[in-house]
């Protein structure tokens, strides 16, 4: 029988709820147990699809096709995993089940309410996930912080699963200590409250990650222990760290896996992290620098500078750098700023390699088609991921074939020249203003062409990658690119669909149509990304 063990946060957000989860699930995955993860999102919106990147973060694709909270790429990252549909619950997708079902009469005339039917509906797709995929162990991070209004109800699920089966269910709550500057002192007080916020919803924690900037000292922990009504042992030091993937074996440090073991009843079990703790070995040990800028629209949020829009890209980079025994240096290039002032591309040269990620909408898009071109002219390694792919292919049809008024439909409606245009049924659903999971979604296969930097790279002829795009290279204009030196790396068989674009003569030029980071992982970083890494190397030289 599957064991539960539910992750909640407390006072505030951003705290590492996701990482600390997916740390946890590593722990006893390396202890030899079966492992799965569930996020929970309280927000009402079916699917992280329909949700700007700046309000959400980046939304990640699995394999199915689902549009979904970044923690799941997290989970799939940490735990090698490939998740499913089953893997994420929103309000929105609770809420729509229960309705659909009453439609239907399949409540058979009773009065459908708040209180049980919607804990029941989570409590069920919870279950669902065990049983499909017959782990020992189910985590289920719950989104937001305790006592937000909007998570009450998925607390209450949990409180109601306890119930029933309390010698199978674990509480864990992952809190903040912050350390005031003007107080310089670790304050406790925060997480009491959390904790408060917790019982009143009727549940316990058993075991407290403590996050802060530093250590949880001995006196910290007693007075947690004192006031949160937990012992010593299980407040769980947990500092900010150098790099997210030290996370499984700093918790391993507090004796948290065998912690976990005893309260739910097995037997205390030795860890193997040699892999993973070889790969911290590397990312403290490497000194050389590569230096890679993304070109992208999704950092800014008034002062502040966000990078969760961009995170798989970001840690594809990562893992591919360290691969190649490196330290990513990683810069964020705002694609208006060549728009206004084209002489400042010339910065782009103080890169190693460039790439411009995934994005809808016009804004930043000429800015984009500039760096692209300097990157073409001035033979810097070049990786476009989706619309970096697209813009490839405008730039290239623009300039180098003449077709000056070329575009996507994206951007100009009634463009004579569409090289990038959307798919017939693509174009019904946009009439309609069907925009939810709409798009071509999930995992589609790709035929690789032979001799070519994706070739060697993937080191075959055959792949399947992820999507996440309405538009796509429009084969119309596939010869009279191929004749002007445009290679079709990639294609999908079935519908005949140009997945990958390179360019002859250029040390490293590819543009994808599907998104490579979402299967990048940390012991396996993706070819195309390892391929890119290593021609930015040469161009180092
Ligand atoms: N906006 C483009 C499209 O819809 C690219 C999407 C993306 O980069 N993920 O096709």
């Amino acid at each position: 029988m599957a064991k539960y063990i539910f992750i909640s946060g407390g006072v505030m957000s951003g705290i590492g709820k996701g990482v600390a989860t997916a740390s946890i699930g590593k722990i006893l995955q390396s202890k030899g147990f079966k492992v799965t993860a569930i996020k929970i999102d309280p927000y009402i919106n079916v699917d992280a699809g329909t949700m700007n990147p700046i309000e959400h973060g980046e939304v990640f694709v699995t394999d199915d096709g689902t549009e979904c909270d970044q923690d799941i790429g997290n989970y799939e990252r940490f735990l090698n995993l490939n998740l499913t549909t089953d893997n994420y619950i929103t309000t929105g997708r609770v809420y729509q089940t229960v309705i659909n079902r009453e439609r239907n009469l399949e409540y058979e005339g009773k009065c459908v309410e708040v209180v049980p039917h919607i804990p029941e509906e989570v409590i069920s797709r919870i279950k669902k996930v065990a049983k499909k995929t017959r782990a020992d162990f189910v985590l289920i991070e719950i989104g937001g912080t305790v006592g937000e209004y909007q998570n009450l109800l998925f607390l209450e699920a949990a409180r109601m699963m306890k119930l029933s089966r309390p010698q199978d269910i674990l509480f864990i709550l992952v809190s903040y200590l912050p350390i005031p500057k003007m107080i310089g002192e670790m304050k406790t007080k925060p997480t009491q409250h959390a904790v408060r916020s917790l019982n009143m919803a009727g549940i316990q924690p058993d075991i407290i990650i403590a996050r802060s900037q530093t250590p949880v000292d001995k006196p910290r922990k007693r007075k947690i222990s004192i006031f949160c009504n937990v012992s010593q042992e299980d407040v769980i030091s947990a500092p900010d760290i150098e790099s997210i993937y030290e996370i499984p074996v700093n918790f391993e440090k507090e004796n948290l896996g065998n912690i976990i073991l005893k309260k739910i009843g097995l037997k205390s079990r030795k860890n193997n992290l040699k892999d993973w703790e070889n790969l911290i070995h590397t990312i403290k040990r490497t000194k050389k620098k590569v230096r890679i800028g993304i070109i992208g629209k999704y950092f800014k949020t008034g002062r502040f500078t966000l990078l969760d829009s961009y995170i798989s890209v970001i840690e594809a980079i990562k893992q591919a750098s360290w691969f190649h025994k490196r330290k990513p240096e990683i810069s964020w290039i705002g694609a208006e700023e060549y728009e206004k002032d084209p002489k400042s591309l010339k910065e782009l040269k103080n890169y190693d390699g460039i790439i411009v990620p995934g994005g809808f909408g016009q804004r930043g898009v000429e800015g984009k088609i500039k760096a692209i071109e300097f990157c073409r002219k001035n033979k810097i390694p070049f990786l476009g991921l989706c619309l970096g792919m697209q813009l490839a292919v405008i730039e290239f049809a623009r300039n180098v074939c003449g077709l000056k008024t070329a575009n996507s439909t994206e951007f100009s409606k009634n463009c004579k020249l569409p090289v990038i245009d959307v798919l017939p049924e693509q174009k019904a659903l946009l009439k309609e203003k069907r925009y939810g999971g709409t798009m071509r979604l999930g995992a589609y296969q790709c035929k690789i062409a032979p001799k070519t930097a994706s070739s060697r790279a993937y080191g075959g002829s055959e792949t399947s990658e992820r999507h996440r795009h309405r538009y796509e290279l429009n084969n119309g204009f596939r010869d009279t690119l191929e004749q002007k030196g445009m290679i079709m790396a990639g294609i999908n068989p079935k519908r005949d669909l140009v997945e990958i674009i390179e360019l002859k003569n250029h040390p490293f030029f590819v543009g994808t149509q599907f998104h490579p980071e979402f299967k990048s992982r940390p012991l396996n970083p993706h070819p195309l990304y390892k391929e890119f890494i290593k021609a930015a190397l040469k161009n180092k030289k």
